[in-house]
């Protein structure tokens, strides 16, 4: 902030509020100064919440929270003011700026605290750790009752089910359950879709616990697999693993994607593969870096990343096979204990 003169930085993403502050709740605002310490503002419903929970000054308010920063910013004679320019509505922006000193100025600033966010505490790798764990035994309890008959629908509830009995706050983001044909949507829905037998299930699947996503996907065969469905899983099962090997401290993000399409590659199978091969992932499920094409982030110890190379072939479905890993300076270790090899059920 001293670097770019800035007086004042409004932060208005919850996960970087609450990667800064410590504050949990769904409406707050973060306002760090650069003659030093920090104002969360919040509603009241949240007073209690925020005394116990943020590290810094809170300030309770009614209405849009912005109300009560301007005056601040005003007393305080804060000349620039950054604001996260991905994480603000154009109503607020326009608030800010309509509301700031005629002499002051909103300027946008993108990724500071995403990039802090990128590298992981061990305390924030040892959230993860549990919220894998958690993730990796709700798959297990609800597999166990897939059935012929039973719906995607059916799946997913058993699934987000049982992370909350274990634990977890919820699930980190919709999960999917796909079968038949559907596999080959990378983004299903769950619906009432059944599965019938000799039918190809993908599951994805990530707890939130303490605030950490986990995120991991596997394949399940109810009834023997063809061939095709077998040569396309150790394709990708091949890819997966070429992508973890070369995971390592001082590589570049598109090092390790550029792995995992190779194999796909070779076994005729790289134009399926629709998207990048990972993510980080931390407060939410997608942060930064992006292991794609043209991603040149340095891999650090300590950044947690999924490795998750799929296919998708219209008509027929798709594989995908996703595991949640951590940077170390020779490689990275492999949170998840979840088996890889297509579980025939
Ligand atoms: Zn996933
Ligand atoms: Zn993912």
């Amino acid at each position: 902030m001293a670097a770019e003169k800035l007086d004042a930085f409004l932060v208005s993403s919850a996960a970087n509020v609450r990667y800064l502050s410590g504050f949990t709740g769904s409406n707050g605002l973060l306002l760090v100064l650069s003659a030093g310490g920090a104002i969360l503002f919040t509603d009241p419903r949240y007073r209690i919440q925020a005394s116990l929970e943020a590290d810094c000054r809170v300030r309770v308010g009614t209405g849009p929270l912005l109300g009560h920063v301007l005056p601040v910013l005003r007393k305080k004679k804060s000349r620039r003011v950054a604001f996260e320019r991905s994480r603000m509505t154009f109503e607020m922006y326009q608030s800010l700026k309509e509301g700031l000193p005629l002499k002051s100025s909103a300027e946008p600033v993108a990724g500071w605290i995403e990039l802090q966010r990128m590298i992981k505490s061990d305390a924030e790798i040892a959230l993860i750790r549990h919220s894998v764990l958690v993730n990796s035994r709700a798959f297990e309890r609800a597999v166990s009752g897939v059935r012929v008959g039973k719906s995607e629908k059916d799946l997913a509830a058993e699934l987000d089910y049982q992370m909350r009995r274990l634990g977890a706050e919820g699930a980190a983001f919709e999960t999917i359950v796909a079968t038949g044909a559907r596999t080959a949507l990378p983004h299903a829905q769950p619906t009432a879709a059944v599965f019938g037998a000799n039918s190809l299930i993908l599951v994805d699947m990530g707890a939130m616990c303490e605030g950490y996503a986990s995120d991991m996907t596997r394949m399940l065969f109810l009834g023997r697999p063809g061939s095709r469905v077998k040569r396309a899983y150790a394709a990708v099962l091949e890819a997966q693993l070429a992508g973890i090997a070369a995971v390592k401290a001082g590589v570049e993000a598109q090092v390790v994607d550029r792995a995992a399409r190779r194999v796909l590659r070779r076994h005729g199978l790289e134009r399926a593969f629709v998207h990048s091969t990972g993510h980080g992932l931390g407060l939410e499920i997608h942060e930064p870096p992006r292991l794609g094409k043209r991603d040149r982030t340095m891999l650090v110890p300590g950044m947690a990343i999924t490795i998750e190379p799929g296919v998708y072939l219209e008509g027929f479905g798709g594989i995908r096979i996703e595991d949640t890993v951590v940077v170390t300076h020779n490689g990275c270790e492999v949170l998840t204990p979840t088996p890889k090899t297509l579980r025939i059920l």
